[in-house]
């Protein structure tokens, strides 16, 4: 598993299929940094994690030394551990409600640490994924940007596995351009083609990059 070649493949592919820049994230979530460190040597920049506290574990010591290193936030975030997610991340791809646009306000005031954020869409009210209703996504942009003062950079999703990416992709496009957001994080290693042909701007890729995981 060469994760320097595998991540060439990809960014190969994107000089193929796409107009515009998009960011590749290189989702480590479950691997060692031993598995990861080819890349950070590489010079990659975006790296994504779905928990808090294997990101403190894994990433604290790096990103003070590779300051140029983003680690994202791709999975759900409690509120409980908000304190500890600004200290680490540089983007959170799960905003998804009230409570933690609160929450991640009054802690980015506390402690001055000012980060990007993505509004999760959920698009067919899924209950195992997070997310905020399609119809909910301009009220809820306007309460996190205006009364919160939160640094919106755009709309995630996650599609529902049984049914066509494309659908959603083009559902998340159109939301964004309605609502003036400029970033759209959408595309996984299965369908991250699709996305990027409806303006993806973030890709998230795990598998193909690292391999399966266990
Ligand atoms: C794990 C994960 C990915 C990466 O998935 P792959 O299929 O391995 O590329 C992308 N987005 C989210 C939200 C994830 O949890």
């Amino acid at each position: 598993m060469n994760v320097v070649i595998n991540l060439n493949n990809v960014v190969q592919n994107l000089k193929k299929y796409s107009k515009q820049t998009v960011n590749i994230i290189a989702v480590s979530k479950t691997f060692s940094l031993n598995e990861i460190r080819p890349l950070i040597d590489f010079g990659h920049i975006h790296f994504g994690e779905n928990r808090v506290n294997e990101a403190i574990d894994k990433w604290s010591k790096i990103i003070i030394h590779d300051t140029k290193i983003q680690l994202h936030l791709i999975g759900r975030l409690q509120s409980n551990k908000v304190a500890d997610a600004l200290r680490i991340f540089s983007y959170i791809h799960s905003l998804d409600s009230i409570k933690l646009a609160e929450k991640l306000s009054f802690e980015q005031e506390r402690t001055q640490k000012y980060l990007k954020y993505f509004i999760q869409v959920n698009f067919e009210n899924e209950k195992q994924k997070g997310g905020i209703p399609e119809d909910q996504i301009k009220e809820f942009l306007n309460f996190c940007r205006i009364t919160k003062k939160l640094n919106i950079v755009g709309l995630m999703c996650i599609p529902p596995i049984d049914k066509p990416p494309e659908l959603y992709f083009q559902k998340l496009q159109s939301l964004a351009k309605i609502n003036n957001v400029p970033e759209l994080s959408m595309g996984m290693s299965s369908d991250y083609i699709k996305a990027i042909e409806f303006g993806s701007s973030f890709i998230r890729i795990g598998s193909l990059i690292f391999g399966n995981r266990k």
